[in-house]
């Protein structure tokens, strides 16, 4: 019994314990379902805003955007997956449906446009609006669309969206409003978001845009600059080929022709043309005649294009005589041009330029290209450029011809002179020995004795045979030294020639009362020489000295060691040489103004003397003041082993 009631009072106390728990929680635990489910909503809406924070990315194209509001209503949908969203885009007087995720009974067809006053307002206050029922309003318009996705209370939010597009809603319908409250936060998150990245990807479009601009503008000028930095370089060529053509054409051995053509070549390829040619005034014809090498044009057939001046309508005259440049699209249908001339070049575009010198107009230069419509003013004002060039270089080239040839005249002329002078003297040269022989026999008496008067006479004679003699041999020396004079070289002592001709001049100089001295340096290097001219050349400076210095007068040779070379030198303490003549004294036949009438001479002494130091490698020069003497010096290169 006791048992039973010991049980049966255990039971009643955990009733009891059981009753007063269950009157205790039975307040409390609906609270803490709300706090827990509270807790869910919260910790499932920071999941939400952080995954799709870490996800989210400013678009760097308007198109992008699109994507990336996508994946928002996607991700809202996961989370509230009973409702619609919807998307319409702001247009004239109405929405139009761009987007939307649902389920629905019948596909709705998107693009089509919708009237409700309420996007307007939610538009307008930039605000969430909701809508438990939104037939409970003025609803007209989206009745049927909803009625399809089976929303009946509606909560929306408008956006901008990035790229400047039109004003966007979201619309998040469902059947009731039971997810609204759980569903704001999210609304707002979401088009919160979606503003927020479009006002960065407007910033990124912007900015893109801007280095796009900047990009493009830079690799424009880029382009630009290679454009031009090429014509330099292609330009630079071209000029330097020019001036080669032209140092060429005119530097010794130019081919003056040849040279006028690579010229018109050149312009050929800087402007492109099929044709250029030099029509150059010529006054005998009173025409326009192209010369020779011109580009494009067969020397042959160059007479055709001759234009005579007298036909004013040529372009090509009018350019001469009005010394205006010219240009043509068309040089075949310009009634400007002569047709006739244009088709016989067979060219459309055509330019001409005057090419002038100074103020003398002496042609013009002819381009042509059969592209009609091809050439540009810069070439034109490039080609006027390149003739007042090409004037010069034509004028240059007619004075070098014209020099040429007289130069060759010259040397023709000289030879004959040389082959007369040697072949007079030769022939003058026996009849002289035979007479200088007779008028020695007659003088010595031998063939019987003479009177006064015919010695004096005959003595007269002897002397003139003399001199004429030696003006012959000097002639015959000259003429041989200028031909191909065999010259016997040999290791010769300078010192032994002076004093040999010093002592064969003694009796000379004696006779002029003229004091003769030597002072050559002791062991001089040999020089390599002929011994007969070189011993002539030091004979003639000391006949000069002894002459010109006239009578007491000092003449003293010197020999000096160079080094290189040995200087013999003849000076005498006579009047001396005007410098002005001391440049001609070296000249064939040059006699100086003093000496001329008073001391006899050929004129040819210095100049034999040059000929034959040059001969030997060596240099010949004069040293004078007036009054105080000349000092003619000459040296030789010492011979080598
Ligand atoms: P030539 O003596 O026959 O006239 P050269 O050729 O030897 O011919 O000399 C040319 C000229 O140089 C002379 O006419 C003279 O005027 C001048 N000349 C040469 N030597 C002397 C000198 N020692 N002093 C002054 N004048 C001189």
């Amino acid at each position: 019994m006791l048992n039973e009631l010991i049980g049966a009072g255990a039971l009643g106390a955990a009733g009891a314990f059981g009753a007063y728990w269950y009157l205790k929680f039975r307040a409390v635990l609906p609270i803490e379902s709300r706090l827990r489910a509270a807790q869910k909503s919260f910790a499932d809406f920071t999941s939400f805003t952080r995954e799709t924070m870490e996800r989210a990315y400013a678009p760097e194209h308007p198109e992008h955007y699109g994507d990336i509001t996508n994946y928002y209503l996607i991700k809202l949908h996961k989370v509230f997956p009973d409702s619609s969203m919807l998307v319409f885009e702001k247009g004239p007087g109405q929405w139009k449906l761009v987007n939307y995720l649902k389920h629905f009974k019948v596909e709705p067809k998107l693009l089509t446009s919708y009237k409700w006053s309420a996007f307007d307002r939610s538009s307008a206050e930039g605000e969430l609006l909701r809508f438990d029922d939104f037939r409970a309003g003025d609803y007209q318009g989206v009745e049927e669309l909803f009625s399809v996705f089976d929303v009946r209370a509606v909560l929306m939010c408008p956006f901008k969206p990035a790229g400047g597009a039109a004003e966007r809603l979201v619309v998040f319908g469902a059947a009731s409003p039971a997810s609204f409250e759980a569903a704001q936060p999210y609304l707002r998150f979401v088009t919160g978001q979606l503003s927020s990245i479009s006002k960065v990807s407007d910033k990124v479009f912007t900015l893109r845009k801007e280095t796009e601009h900047l990009k493009s503008e830079v690799s424009a000028v880029v382009k630009e600059l290679d454009v031009a930095g090429s014509r330099l370089i292609q330009r630079a060529r071209e000029r330097k080929a020019l001036y080669e053509v032209v140092t060429k054409a005119a530097g010794p051995g130019g081919d003056a022709q040849n040279g006028c053509s690579a010229i018109l070549n050149i312009v050929a390829k800087m402007v492109e043309a099929d044709v250029v040619a030099c029509l150059l005034f010529d006054e005998s014809k009173g025409e326009l005649v192209v010369s020779p090498g011109a580009y494009g044009i067969k020397d042959e057939d160059r007479m055709l294009y001759s234009i005579p001046v007298s036909n004013q309508a040529s372009a090509s005259v009018r350019t001469f005589l009005g010394r205006k440049p010219f240009i043509t699209a068309d040089a075949q249908n310009d009634p400007d041009v002569l047709a006739r001339y244009a088709k016989l070049w067979e060219i459309h575009s055509l330019m001409i330029v005057p090419i002038s010198l100074h103020d003398r107009i002496i042609g013009v230069m002819r381009v042509g290209s059969k592209r009609a419509d091809f050439f540009t003013p810069d070439q034109l004002e490039f080609l006027s450029i390149i003739a007042d060039e090409l004037a010069i270089i034509i004028e240059m080239f007619s004075l070098y011809e014209n020099l040429s040839s007289t130069a060759q005249e010259l040397a023709q002329l000289n030879k004959i002179k040389d082959e007369f002078l040697s072949t007079v003297s030769h022939e003058l040269k026996t009849p002289l020995t035979t007479i200088k022989g007779f008028v020695s026999v007659i003088l010595s008496g031998e063939v019987g004795p003479l009177n006064e008067q015919q010695h004096n006479f005959l003595t007269v004679t002897d002397q003139s045979v003399n001199r004429l003699t030696h003006l012959i041999s000097n002639l015959l020396d000259l003429s041989r030294l200028n031909g191909k004079v065999e010259m016997e070289f040999q290791k010769v002592d300078l010192a032994e020639l002076v004093r040999a001709s010093v002592s064969a001049m003694l009796l000379k100089a004696r006779e002029g009362n003229v004091t003769l001295s030597s002072a050559v340096a002791k062991g001089l290097p040999a020089v390599k020489a002929d011994t007969r001219w070189i011993g002539q050349v030091i004979d003639n400076l000391l006949i000069n000295a002894i002459k010109y210095a006239g009578k007491g007068a000092k003449v003293n040779v010197s020999g000096t060691d160079k080094g290189e070379a040995i200087v013999i030198c003849v000076e005498d303490n006579g009047p001396g040489i005007p410098p002005e003549e001391q440049k001609m004294v070296f000249d064939k036949f040059y006699r100086g103004k003093a000496s001329a009438n008073q001391v006899p001479g050929t004129g040819l002494g210095l100049a034999i003397s040059k000929s034959v130091v040059e001969k030997h490698g060596g240099k010949i020069w004069v040293e004078s003041k007036v009054g105080h003497g000349a000092r003619f010096c000459f040296a030789l290169p010492v011979a080598k082993n």
